[in-house]
């Protein structure tokens, strides 16, 4: 009897719960849908898409060794579901679960629709540590700060990382160490358990022919009119073997000095795991059980690395309470900040993040604002050179373009969106000093951040992305007070303080043709400092 297996952001075969479940069914089916049409589901940007691409070809190789085919379908995923339940007579569908609002209700609708049809329905636990709701303050509310929270959580015994499905092993149907955890509060958040029927109709059906695999050139997810992805197919490996090396080479160096290392843009002293946790082609129980075989070792370093993997829980426990994260400020408080721009954020704000929707891919052909954008990301990104180059800016140039282009002027900053921009991927003190300069330096709203690292970060992240931009701008949880303004020039000398950093990413930075700082440092300090006051 068939059963689906159902990808989203878990494209890995180890330590894959749902996989291994359907697996030990027996003729499973694999499927991932690109779902840009179920109610509030947050298009991905054109980094993530080029990502998600090869990420999804890795994982079609991979399953395809294990026997598995991989169905891709584009739409809404309820329906592709249903479908792919109707076309191979499979009588269960298993998944890992999200935390996302829109992508629970989803997952919510599936399982209601499989428990009419008669279909097993089964979510399970793997891309969290924690579970947002197994953990609540004294006062049985979500954390608000970090240190309690990860006090909490990390005190408990996670789970050992599970193996691959072994072709050669036999098949225990609906057994074996599948690390099920059914029972538990489900995906859609309902609370209502997570098994529907087993072996209902369906399994009378018996198993169908396979469907067509479909194309993945037809999720149209890669750059073409201009393919501007040079720069990220240098930088990066999508993928479960290249994620496995990456966390091999951090735990056998870098891991060790990673308390001052990580802090370091000019040295290579993070993990750059996070693409891969970002689409689960790595789980967190296997960096932790990675890490805990390294801990003797890795000293001091090991603790601080274990809790950027907090801030990661952290932010997803903000997003599952907060599923507006992206869109409000956590402090309501700020509502009433006066932003240099949007100067009126709420009525203004979604005509203005419209017009500077960043999207680099020319074929999707919205508007004009986007040819210009793609065309300019072409000239920006050097075509693959290693030290982009962008075209200079002139008196006209707004702020926030600047900004996003690497041409404000301040060599860290610029150095950090270049970067960016060039591999789809920003070291995390420049992340916050570039982001600090944004929202505090130059007055504008922290969402307008936000969507142009949702566009441009190949680690994309719908918690950590939201959450650490309320973080920045003092509107979030546990955030950085608002008067703590970073000076990129202090910042600059501490952790960059030979510059190879800028030296590397903004290379102009040291010639006579680099562009006036858009802000005086000082003057613009103040005039946030002003505007925090009107809402203290
Ligand atoms: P390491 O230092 O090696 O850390 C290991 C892992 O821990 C990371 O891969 C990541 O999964 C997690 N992690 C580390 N720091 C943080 C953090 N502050 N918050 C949450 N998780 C963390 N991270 C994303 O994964 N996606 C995003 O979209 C994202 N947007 C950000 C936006 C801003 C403005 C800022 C300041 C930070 C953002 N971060 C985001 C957090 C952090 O910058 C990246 O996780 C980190 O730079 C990734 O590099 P690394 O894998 O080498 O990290």
């Amino acid at each position: 009897m068939a059963s689906i297996v159902w990808f989203r952001d878990d494209l890995r075969v180890a330590d894959n719960p749902a996989l291994l479940a359907a697996w030990h069914d027996g003729d499973a089916v694999a499927l991932f849908v690109l779902d840009e049409q179920s109610d509030g589901i947050r298009p991905l940007g054109a980094a993530a898409k080029w990502w998600l691409h090869h990420g999804l070809e890795s994982l079609r190789a991979d399953l395809g060794a294990l026997g598995i085919p991989l169905l891709l379908r584009r739409g809404p995923a309820g329906a592709a579901v249903a479908e792919a339940v109707e076309a191979t007579g499979a009588a269960s569908v298993y998944w890992n679960r999200r935390y996302g609002g829109p992508e629970r209700a989803v997952d919510a609708s599936v399982k209601e629709w499989a428990s009419s049809a008669d279909v097993h329905a089964e979510s399970f636990q793997a891309s969290l540590l924690h579970e947002p709701w197994t953990v609540k303050t004294g006062q049985g509310n979500p954390y608000q700060v970090f240190t309690p929270f990860w006090r909490t959580v990390s005190a408990q015994d996670f789970r050992a990382p599970l193996d691959a499905p072994a072709p050669d092993a036999a098949r225990t149907k609906g057994g074996g160490s599948r690390g099920s955890d059914s029972g538990g509060s489900g995906s859609g958040g309902s609370g209502s358990g997570d098994s529907g029927p087993r072996g209902g109709g369906n399994q009378d059906a018996g198993r169908r022919a396979t469907p067509e695999p479909g194309d993945l050139d037809d999720l149209d997810l890669l750059p073409t009119r201009p393919d501007w992805s040079a720069g990220l197919a240098d930088a990066w490996t999508p993928g479960e073997t290249a994620a496995h090396e990456a966390l091999a080479d951090f735990l056998e160096g870098p891991v060790r000095d990673y308390a001052d290392g990580r802090d370091r843009p000019d040295r290579d002293g993070t993990s750059r795991l996070s693409p891969y946790l970002r689409w689960g082609h790595l789980s967190p129980f296997q960096v932790w059980a990675g890490l805990a075989s390294r801990r003797r070792e890795a000293g001091d370093g090991g603790s601080v690395f274990a809790a950027e993997l907090g801030w990661r829980e952290f932010c997803w426990h903000q997003l599952f309470h907060h599923p507006d994260l992206a869109t409000a400020n956590l402090r309501p408080g700020f509502d009433a900040f006066p932003w240099e721009w949007p100067r009126e954020p709420g009525s203004a704000t979604p005509a203005l993040l419209r017009a500077h929707a960043p999207c680099r891919d020319a074929s999707s052909g919205a508007g004009t604002a986007d040819g210009q954008d793609a065309a300019d990301g072409q000239d920006a990104a050097g075509g693959g050179d290693s030290a982009p180059r962008p075209a200079p800016r002139d008196d006209d140039t707004d702020p926030v373009d600047a900004w996003k282009a690497g041409l404000t002027g301040i060599p860290l900053v610029d150095a950090g969106q270049r970067q960016l921009w060039h591999t789809g991927w920003m070291h995390n003190r420049v992340r916050m000093v570039s982001a600090s300069f944004l929202v505090k330096n130059l007055g504008v709203h922290w969402r307008v951040g936000e969507e142009w690292f949702w566009e441009t970060l190949v680690d994309a992240d719908a918690a950590s992305n939201p959450a650490s931009w309320q973080w920045v701008a003092g509107s979030g949880a546990d955030a950085a007070p608002f008067f703590r303004i970073f000076n990129p020039q202090t910042q600059a000398k501490k952790f960059d303080p030979d510059g190879l950093y800028v030296a590397r990413w903004a290379p102009d930075a040291l010639t006579p043709s680099y562009p006036e700082p858009l802000v005086d440092l000082k003057e613009s300090r103040q005039r946030a400092l002003d505007a925090y006051a009107t809402i203290r």
